[in-house]
């Protein structure tokens, strides 16, 4: 581990430029279009051979070894968000109204630096790197789109690790759990079908609206009544739209929410218990509901022996200060999608820093990070690949 953080600080000038030339020219998700060209160059640049266009936007760089062994799957998301910037650094956003807000910049920096340690390294290579940069994860499903394309064959990866910078927590704190980590989403939509007329005249109707109130009350029992309290699941109605005007009821209420959910079996007994409720609350109410569920990300489970290894690795490392080992978030992240098939793990690098007023969480206008934790990033990745490749 320590001999890569000598090598990272001959590169380090190069990581902190690539990391704000990409601040500076976000991209959202599938629109990756100069992103993914200078990765395509610079990988080029190193002799690691490059193919584009997976995915829409995505990237794939093969750096094989001269000896016979596994491939390691190394995926960075490149996407950025729809936010404008309000941060006032030198490195500022230049596409208005676009912001790597998520640190997806710095994971791009991060790849491209442990491509520069290990091109010149390939003779010694037992088995091959496969740099994966992927777009549109910021709810574009980008990670599915590689896999359609290809990205899991030819050859397909032995293991797959993905990181992301994490501004809850500070420089030098790293997190990965055995199992679960991020949660699952699944978005609904449901529709209550009464019949409307004058608000003045209500006992003519079938109200709509008195029954789609009943049934967002009703939803709210499914977590509290019908969850372990051990377990966590979330379920969250976030849009309720019906009426037009203060005296006709309509004929219909539409709602719609989220599902976080780290077990895929509690998640279909929650979509379950919200069928079941929102019939018969509908039913009773003289009027007819249909709920129609749309599968997001999946939950992100580690293999709880890759997590080890980076425990052990992060555990070694001067530069990590505190290794978590059971950190777990609402939040979801499409490398589920490549841990669904290859062995692997997921872990958080912290990023924030409270004195330099570095600690805006994701998705922020003012979001920013402390560029020490991509080093850490470059570190723990760069010690994984020299853990399955390296004598
Ligand atoms: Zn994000
Ligand atoms: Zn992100």
């Amino acid at each position: 581990m320590e001999e890569f953080l000598e090598l990272i600080k001959q590169h380090r000038k190069s990581l902190i430029a690539d990391r704000r030339d990409f601040h500076m020219y976000p991209e959202v998700g599938y629109k990756e279009f100069r992103t993914s060209r200078i990765i395509s160059e610079k990988l080029k640049g190193l002799n690691i051979d490059v193919e584009v266009g997976v995915g829409q936007t995505g990237v794939v760089g093969l750096l094989t070894g001269e000896k016979v062994g596994p491939t390691v799957l190394l995926r960075f998301d490149m996407d950025a968000l729809p936010i404008k910037e309000e941060n006032t650094v030198e490195y500022v956003s230049q596409n208005n109204g676009v912001m790597h807000a998520c640190g997806h910049d710095g994971h791009v920096a991060i790849g491209l630096c442990i491509a520069r340690i290990f091109a010149p390294l390939s003779h010694k290579l037992k088995g091959t790197i496969k740099f994966v940069f992927q777009p549109a994860e910021e709810g574009g499903a980008g990670a599915s789109a590689m896999i359609e394309d290809g990205v899991l064959l030819d050859p397909v990866p032995d293991y797959a690790y993905g990181m992301h910078l994490w501004n809850e927590k500070p420089v030098g704190w790293l997190g990965i759990t055995d199992g679960a980590m991020m949660a699952g989403n699944s978005n609904w939509e449901c529709d209550v079908i009464g019949d409307g007329g004058h608000a003045a005249t209500p006992h003519h109707l079938n109200d709509p609206i008195i029954t789609a109130s009943q049934i967002v009350g009703s939803l709210q029992t499914v977590v509290a009544r019908n969850i372990s309290p051990i377990e966590s699941v979330v379920m969250s109605v976030a849009q309720i739209h019906g009426g037009d005007t203060n005296n006709v009821i309509p004929n219909r209420v539409r709602l719609s929410g989220t599902l976080r959910y780290f077990n895929d079996e509690l998640c279909v007994l929650v979509q379950n218990r919200m069928t079941t409720i929102v019939k018969n609350i509908a039913e009773s109410m003289g009027c007819s509901a249909n709920i129609r569920f749309v599968p997001g990300y999946k939950p992100v489970v580690n293999d709880a022996k890759h997590a080890r290894l980076i425990r052990q690795i992060a555990s070694e490392t001067s530069i990590v200060d505190f290794v978590s080992d059971d950190i777990q978030t609402t939040v979801s992240e499409d490398f589920s999608e490549f841990l669904h098939q290859i062995s692997g793990s997921y872990f958080f690098v912290g990023s924030a820093n409270s004195e330099l007023g570095l600690d805006y969480p994701h998705h922020h206008s003012r979001f920013d990070i402390d560029e020490s934790a991509l080093t850490v990033g470059v570190s723990v990745m760069s010690s994984i690949v020299s853990h399955h490749l390296l004598d």
